[in-house]
């Protein structure tokens, strides 16, 4: 069994990705290929945004994004405690200053109680300028952008949406990546939709924002590319990645993203009597790029997880460490915030085999496997 089946999905979308594939090389455009725009064009269609700027992976959208609200030292951006390193090395990367927040145990993301006191902390103190949250859709599901919203109203500060794990999910039928300010997606493989390789993505409805970020992904372009007006980098997807998003990215909307939400439910079905499952709350929808449980302490999860993998069930850990505890960041920022949730999801998640190719058959191994554990003796 498969944690994340990416050859069963080639095998599906075979005829098409190869064809892609060919056709980028017949052409030997490979950098801003046609396909690149064209693929441009249906994202931020389907997000409902004005504008979506390809880019070379996840983290450097987030850093372009942070380069867009002109965050640097002195600025303070609240990241939530539990999410992908990325989320938070970024701000340091810009010179800017983390401050975790804690987070909901329900579900995985940031609290808005924790991040308006934090708001409010840093405000007393003085020393730093609250400028930006990053909110991040953990595991496929949007934060809470409805009360996050009215903080940052209030607090006068941008909203960066960590979409990379988020795309494709919804609140009230409102896609991910148009909630922030400025929204960002990563095609990891992994992610919700991948390509092969490394790729990225940032969303935004503000044309001065996006005509800022093309040009800091080409090296601060202005009129052309041998005119630079400003310092940039070199962020670009490559025409081979777009052109094997556009098949998997009809997929994705065609049923994959339906597929996972099937799986999801059968999962809590056959598991909300014996662990604590994920909640969706009403309203939201994910896209459920992890599906995870929670075990009552770190030692059923090392067993459970134990015998799990001697039945060939693979099971990941997301994230054995909040991010206050990385050691890049270990005493280097102050905490507002005693952010034990963070630490307890840390000890107790545990990701299940989760991807839209995934049998019937396989999902009940998994639950029988949790079933039989000796740690629910
Ligand atoms: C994967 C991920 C990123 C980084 O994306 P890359 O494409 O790997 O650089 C950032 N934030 C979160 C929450 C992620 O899961």
């Amino acid at each position: 069994m498969q944690f994340r089946d990416l050859k069963a999905q080639y095998n599906v979308l075979k005829e098409e990705i190869d064809q892609g594939i060919a056709d980028v090389i017949n052409n030997s455009n490979y950098i801003n290929g046609k396909q690149v725009s064209e693929l441009e064009t249906v994202l931020a269609e389907y997000v409902g945004v004005k504008h979506c700027i390809t880019c070379a992976n996840g983290t450097d959208a987030l850093s372009l994004a942070l380069m867009a609200c002109g965050i640097g030292p002195g600025d303070a951006v609240f990241v939530p405690d539990f999410t992908f390193f990325a989320s938070g090395e970024v701000v340091s990367c810009a010179g800017a200053t983390p401050i975790f927040v804690d987070v909901c145990e329900d579900t995985f993301n940031i609290s808005a109680e924790s991040l308006e006191n934090a708001i409010k902390c840093i405000i007393k103190e003085g020393n730093l300028i609250p400028k930006a949250i990053i909110a991040v859709d953990l595991f496929g599901q949007p934060a809470d952008y409805m009360r996050i919203r009215s903080i940052a109203d209030k607090y006068h500060l941008f909203i960066l949406e960590d979409g990379a794990q988020g795309f494709g999910g919804e609140i009230n039928g409102r896609r991910a990546c148009s909630f922030g300010d400025i929204a960002t997606t990563s095609f990891f493989p992994a992610k919700p939709l991948g390509c092969y390789g490394d790729g990225g993505a940032i969303f935004t409805s503000n044309d001065t924002i996006a005509d800022y970020l093309r040009s800091i992904c080409v090296h601060g372009k202005g009129t052309s590319k041998y005119d630079n007006i400003r310092l940039g980098r070199n962020s670009r997807l490559d025409t081979l990645q777009a052109a094997i998003l556009l098949p998997k990215f009809k997929a994705f909307c065609n049923y994959e993203l339906n597929a996972v939400n099937q799986v999801a439910i059968m999962y809590t079905e056959l598991l909300k009597d014996i662990v604590k499952t994920p909640i969706v709350p009403e309203g939201f929808y994910s896209s459920w790029a992890q599906y995870c449980i929670l075990l009552p302490n770190g030692n059923a999860r090392m067993q459970l997880q134990l015998e799990l993998k001697e039945k060939g069930i693979p099971t990941m850990v997301y994230y054995p460490n909040p991010m206050h505890k990385q050691r890049a960041f270990y005493n280097k920022y102050k905490k507002y915030d005693g952010l034990s949730v963070a630490s307890g999801l840390c000890t107790r998640v545990l990701a299940l085999p989760m991807h839209p190719y995934i049998k019937e058959i396989e999902i009940e191994n998994v639950v029988l496997g949790i079933k039989n554990s000796i740690c629910f003796k």
